[in-house]
Order: C-alpha cells, then sequence, then structure tokens
C-alpha cells in the first residue's frame, strides 16, 4: 500500500528506478566491486534520464521536483545491493551540489551544476581532513589571497568520488586560524595545476565507489573560484546537512529493507532439521524484530521528510532519525547474515556485500556519537567548556 506521504507521481518515479537499478545495476554488482569501480556511464546514464539534480529547476539540467523525490530515489538506489551508486550519486547532488545553485554566480551554475546534473561533470565535496575530522572547525587547508588569485594549500581525506570527479566543492580557510568563521568554499577544477589525487583509498565496503586522499601545494585559482561569500564557507556548507542526513536515514532504511527481504526469503527456503530455518521460533521471532525496527526507522524517517518537505528544519529529530536508522540498518544486516550462516559468510551471497556496506552509515555524514551530541544539545543545551 502507498505511503500517504507519497503521490502517484512519486510512485510512478519509484517504478521507473526500480526498473533502471534491477536492469542496468543490479546484473554488474559483482563485476563492479570486484574492479572496484563501477563505470562513469552510471552517471551519464542517470543524467539522460533525469534521475540527478531532481530539486534543481529544469534550466540547470533539474526536474523541478520536491524533497521526496531524492528520498524515493536513495530508497530505490538502496535496493541496488551496490550501495556505493547511492552514496556517489548523494555525494554528487545532495552534497557537492547544492551550494552551488543556492550561493553560485550564474557563471558557476552553467560551468559546474548544469553539467553535473546531465551526467557529464562529477562532483566531489572536500571537508574531511586527516586532523579534522568531527572536529570541522579545525581544518587546516588555507587559501590565501594573492592579487587576482587564491592560492590553496593542504591536504583532505576520504573523498567520495575524489578520484574521478571533475571538481570539487572545496571547503578552505580563508581568515580565521580556528573556528567556523573565516572558512569560504571554493569550484576547483581537477587537472588544475598544484591538486593532485594522492591516493585511492582502499575500504571495507562500499568497494566500487571510489574514496580518494586529495592534496593541494601552491594551486592557484581565480578569485571567480569562490564559491558564496568569503568567510561563510561552513555556514553555506551547513544548511544543507539536514536534508542529507535524511536522505542518509532513507537510504539505510532502505539496505536494511533488503537484507530482511534477503533473510526471509534464505530462512524459508533453507532446510535444517528437516525444517525451513523459518520454521525455528528463534528465527521467527528475530526476522519480526528486524521488520519492526525497519519499519519504526522508516516512520521516523518520513516524519522528518515530511517535516523538511513542509519548510520546516528539525535538526533534533533528523538527527534521531539518521543515528536510528543507521544503528537499525547495522542490527538488521547482521541478524540477516546470521540467518544465511556460513553462506552469508561468502561473497558469491550478496548479503556480506550489504553487511560490509552498511556499516558506514554510523560514520559518514556524521558519527552515532555526533549525532548524539547534536540531539542532547537540543534536549539539554550545550554543555559550558
Ligand atoms: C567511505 C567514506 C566516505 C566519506 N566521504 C566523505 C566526503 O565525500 N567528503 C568529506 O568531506 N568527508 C567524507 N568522509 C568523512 C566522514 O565524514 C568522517 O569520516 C566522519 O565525519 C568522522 O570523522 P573521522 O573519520 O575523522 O573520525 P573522528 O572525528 O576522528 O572520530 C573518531 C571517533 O571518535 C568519536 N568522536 C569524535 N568527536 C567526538 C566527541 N566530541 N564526542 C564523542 N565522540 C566523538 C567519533 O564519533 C568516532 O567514533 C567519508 C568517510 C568515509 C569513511
Amino acid at each position: 500500500m502507498r505511503h500517504p506521504m507519497f503521490t502517484e507521481e512519486h510512485e510512478l518515479f519509484r517504478d521507473s528506478v526500480r526498473k533502471f537499478v534491477e536492469k542496468e545495476l543490479t546484473p554488474h554488482a559483482e563485476e563492479w566491486e570486484e574492479a572496484e569501480e563501477f563505470p562513469n556511464t552510471v552517471f551519464t546514464r542517470m543524467g539522460e534520464l533525469g534521475f540527478l539534480g531532481l530539486r534543481f529547476p529544469e534550466k540547470y539540467g533539474g526536474q523541478n521536483c520536491d524533497f521526496l523525490f531524492p528520498i524515493v530515489l536513495a530508497e530505490e538506489l538502496g535496493r541496488s545491493s551496490i550501495g556505493s551508486i547511492g552514496m556517489a550519486v548523494a555525494v554528487q547532488s545532495e552534497m557537492a551540489t547544492p551550494p552551488i545553485h543556492k550561493f553560485g554566480t550564474e557563471e558557476q551554475k552553467m560551468k559546474y551544476l548544469l553539467p553535473a546534473n546531465q551526467g557529464k561533470k562529477i562532483a566531489c565535496l572536500g571537508i574531511t581532513e586527516p586532523n579534522a575530522g568531527s572536529d570541522v572547525a579545525a581544518i587546516q587547508t588555507t587559501a590565501r589571497r594573492d592579487g587576482d588569485q587564491w592560492v590553496i594549500n593542504g591536504r583532505k581525506i576520504f573523498i567520495t568520488n575524489g578520484v574521478r570527479a571533475d571538481f570539487i566543492t572545496l571547503i578552505a580557510r580563508t581568515g580565521e586560524k580556528k573556528g567556523y568563521k573565516g572558512v569560504s568554499l571554493f569550484l576547483v577544477d581537477k587537472g588544475t595545476p598544484g591538486f593532485t589525487v594522492t591516493r585511492k583509498l582502499n575500504k571495507v565496503g562500499m568497494r566500487s565507489s571510489d574514496t580518494a586522499e586529495l592534496l593541494f601545494e601552491d594551486c592557484r585559482v581565480p578569485v571567480s573560484a569562490m564559491l558564496g561569500e568569503e568567510g561563510k564557507g561552513f555556514y553555506h556548507i551547513m544548511w544543507e546537512l539536514q536534508g542529507e542526513r535524511i536522505m542518509a536515514a532513507a537510504n539505510a532504511v532502505s539496505r536494511a529493507q533488503m537484507a530482511y527481504e534477503l533473510a526471509l526469503k534464505y530462512a524459508q527456503e533453507r532446510v535444517q532439521f528437516g525444517k525451513p530455518l523459518a520454521h525455528f521460533q528463534v528465527t521467527r521471532h528475530r526476522l519480526a524484530d528486524m521488520v519492526t525496527e525497519i519499519e519504526a526507522a522508516r516512520h521516523l524517517t518520513y516524519y522528518c521528510a515530511w517535516m523538511f518537505q513542509n519548510g520546516e528544519y528539525p535538526v533534533k529529530e533528523i538527527s534521531m532519525a539518521k543515528l536510528f536508522a543507521a544503528q537499525v540498518a547495522g542490527r538488521v544486516v547482521d541478524a540477516a547474515l546470521q540467518i544465511h550462516g556460513g553462506y552469508g559468510y561468502m561473497m558469491e551471497y550478496p548479503i556480506q556485500r550489504y553487511w560490509r556496506d552498511t556499516r558506514l552509515g554510523r560514520i559518514g555524514g556524521g558519527t552515532d556519537e555526533i549525532m548524539k551530541e547534536i540531539i542532547a544539545n537540543e534536549v539539554l543545551g550545550r554543555m559550558k567548556e
């Protein structure tokens, strides 16, 4: 039955994404994971199908859709058994490009946003550094003004799409040495002298997504490369985090749902002691717990999506949804693997990939602990230093 939050249009869109996932993504899962890369043509194809930049105006290659369309996209990509693609697309459409739409000049929108939404350019977002992860305000990458140029120096780490990206939305310090002030955004093209990909990182999961370490050494960009206002970079990037966290929750719920469905099927087929596993009460109760938790996480996520869609900015509830959905997904994929027994531990069964990919949900986009910190601050107020 259709959830009342979604219209017929959302459901038609869901059908078309689901068909695309089943036909064009899932059959390649093993091959792409083995190659540690999915092809760039996935972006081009999704651009052609109008699946990228759903919320942006048509003029910039988007579809002018409401917030629930990207939720549907995140849910359906979560069903693909290749977590990497949902993550790469979320970085492209929900993290690296929204600040261009909101704060960019017309020239920047035509140069970066339009081709990104068409799938002709790939974007990445550079916030995290070796010494600044959860503590974003500790970033050390600097941009120094020199005439009509900015000179960028520093390192970024764990950058999704960082190896293949055509450009980066980069956060760097232009003013005060510490804190959230004095930080600005830049759009830097791959190939700019001084900007190098130093390493492709080897990961536990999300293996077909490329994750890079990047180096900026006296990298000179024109003043026109600054995105938005000087010194406002942190605020420019933070406003979008809430939407991105709802997407992350939706994606986690959908991956949990798929893992549950695999376990349900397996439990009905696998016979031990003369009976299917689903006959044993311990398995039945485990499946009941799984589906109950998934449903609870889904409803919290939908509630946040509905509030966000209606112009509210419920930071506490969104942090709860991101935290709870990531934890539920972690528990569900682990239980689903357990139901598969030894077969679940074999690479030929897709459940292992859900198990490995899902672990990132409790780290990326703000860790569990940081989500709890935000919730506690909302409930108790900030702790005095
Ligand atoms: C696969 C992958 C893809 C990523 N993609 C991107 C990307 O595209 N762009 C980007 O900029 N970043 C990206 N990240 C970085 C990600 O956002 C960070 O890894 C995350 O924010 C945590 O930072 P950290 O890894 O430095 O951990 P740390 O901040 O060092 O945290 C280590 C541990 O300490 C805990 N901790 C830290 N501070 C506190 C505190 N105050 N109270 C309690 N506990 C605390 C954390 O919760 C965690 O458990 C990616 C990471 C991964 C693994």
